[in-house]
């Protein structure tokens, strides 16, 4: 069933962005030059579709993010409309949600891979949730705000917590990640190696996030990896620097605005728009268009 949350926003997005809005926006993102650069976590299979459909049928070309460095890199403003398409954390329904969508309309995509989600099978803020709900006593009250705890205790707490999980798999395992990188249509980036927060690692452990994480993707897949995303978004200035040094080509956040010829200047920090899981297609159009 629905939430109200969902049909209300549905409902207002269907108004907000009506055929003559949605001409004018459009309009003023032909006028900014932008790249339309989106991404999702773990969308259902109609949303994605949706999206993919709208973004179709106002004509927008999708390119890869090998096409948008050489724009970036070029600093080439766009005559045409452009969309590029990525996706965080590797999900394991994204094999029935999105992979059949992206082959049916040939558009590349690319995933961006934390590697122990992969080993362990959950990224740890969702075996951080889980045993919350559960009431366990492995956290304590004052760090019920997981995302602040400093990254070398989230890791002690993290490899008891996910002894006893209760949480099934939710992130494709090694065996389906190499399936996936022989698709033509898909590329992987990086995302760290523990999904951390950057931003409050000490500089070793961001040492260790980027670049030695960088490194071993690159030898469980067999190829070079050239984009990387910030979990969270999270990031400082040693971050940017990091990820510059480990030969990344750009870097994304997660500030959910256009993407306009003028952040080609800060290629380690270029914005995406998020479509959150199980938003409403109305409230995502209004996402697209710049509106939310
Ligand atoms: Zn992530």
């Amino acid at each position: 069933m629905k939430s109200i949350r969902f049909i209300a926003g549905n409902i207002i997005g269907s108004i907000l962005t009506i055929k003559p809005v949605n001409k004018h926006r459009l309009k003023l993102f032909d006028n900014s030059g932008s790249i339309l650069s989106v991404y999702f976590h773990n969308p259902n299979y109609h949303l994605f579709e949706q999206c993919v459909k709208w973004l179709v049928f106002n004509k927008f070309e999708f390119i890869s993010l090998d096409e948008v460095a050489v724009l970036v890199e070029t600093k080439k403003k766009v005559k045409t409309r452009k969309a590029v398409i990525t996706l965080d954390d590797g999900w394991k329904d994204n094999l029935n949600n999105v992979l059949p969508v992206i082959e049916k309309y040939k558009i590349p995509v690319t995933i961006f891979i934390s590697i122990a989600p992969v080993y362990d099978g959950n990224l740890w803020t969702q075996v951080f949730k889980n045993a919350i709900s559960q009431k366990s006593d492995l956290i304590k009250k004052e760090e019920k705000k997981y995302k602040k705890i400093p990254e070398q205790r989230r890791l002690e707490i993290y490899n008891l917590l996910k002894q006893n999980t209760t949480l099934k798999r939710n992130i494709i395992t090694i065996e389906e990640l190499l399936l996936i990188v022989q698709n033509p249509l898909i590329y992987i980036g990086g995302h760290t190696f523990n999904h951390a927060m950057l931003n409050i690692c000490t500089l070793k452990e961001q040492q260790f996030e980027i670049d030695d994480s960088k490194k071993h993707l690159e030898k469980i897949i067999g190829k070079q990896i050239n984009y990387f995303a910030y979990p969270n978004g999270d990031y400082n200035d040693d971050s940017i620097q990091l990820v510059s040094k480990a030969g990344y080509r750009m870097a994304f956040t997660t500030k959910s605005v256009w993407l306009r010829p003028d952040k080609y200047n800060t290629p380690f920090i270029l914005p995406r728009i998020c479509i959150p899981n199980n938003l409403s297609f109305n409230e995502a159009k209004m996402r697209l268009l710049g509106m939310l």
